[in-house]
C-alpha cells in the first residue's frame, strides 16, 4: 500500500455576488427554456409576464440573479418595500409551482401557491407561500404573500 499524499483542499469560497446567468443558460425559474428567452425578457423589459404564474417565475428568477429593480417594479405600490435586500448567505435552488387560481390574460387578480427552495448558509430549506397578484395598469404585479406553513 502506498501512502497517499494528502493535498490541502482548496477552500470552497462562495462566489461573490449573484450567480452569473447568461442568456443561453437554463432559466432559473425551472421552465425548460434559456434564460434570455424566458424570464430574461421580462427582466430586460422587452416583454411583460402574461400570467400570474409567469410573473411569479420571473420574480423568483429575479431573486436568483438579484435583479432588485425588476422585483420593485413588479411589486404593488401599496406593499412595495423601499429596497430589496439580498441575503448573501442565501442561495435559491429551485421553484415548484403547486397551484394557480385565475391570473390569466382574462383576469385582473390571481394567486400562485409555490415552494421555493434555498440553502441558508448551506442548510437546505424552503419557502411555502401563496402569493396574490393584481393587474395594475395592464401589467401583473405582486401584491402580498400568505405563508402557508
Ligand atoms: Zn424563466
Amino acid at each position: 500500500m502506498s501512502r497517499r499524499t494528502s493535498r490541502p483542499r482548496r477552500p470552497d469560497a462562495p462566489p461573490a455576488g449573484p450567480p452569473r446567468i447568461t442568456p443561453t443558460a437554463p432559466c432559473p425559474c425551472g421552465l425548460p427554456a434559456a434564460y434570455g428567452e424566458c424570464c430574461g425578457r421580462f427582466h430586460a423589459g422587452t416583454a411583460a409576464a402574461p400570467t400570474c404564474e409567469a410573473l411569479m417565475r420571473s420574480r423568483y428568477a429575479a431573486f436568483v440573479v438579484q435583479d432588485a429593480g425588476y422585483l420593485l417594479r413588479t411589486w404593488h405600490p401599496s406593499t412595495r418595500p423601499a429596497v430589496v435586500d439580498f441575503d448573501p448567505a442565501m442561495r435559491w435552488t429551485g421553484l415548484e409551482i403547486l397551484e394557480t387560481t385565475e391570473g390569466s390574460a382574462f383576469h385582473t387578480t390571481g394567486t400562485v401557491t409555490f415552494r421555493a427552495h434555498y440553502t441558508d448558509d448551506g442548510r437546505p430549506d424552503a419557502l411555502h407561500e401563496k402569493s396574490r397578484f393584481v393587474r395594475e395598469q395592464g401589467a401583473w404585479v405582486y401584491e402580498a404573500g400568505v405563508f402557508v406553513e
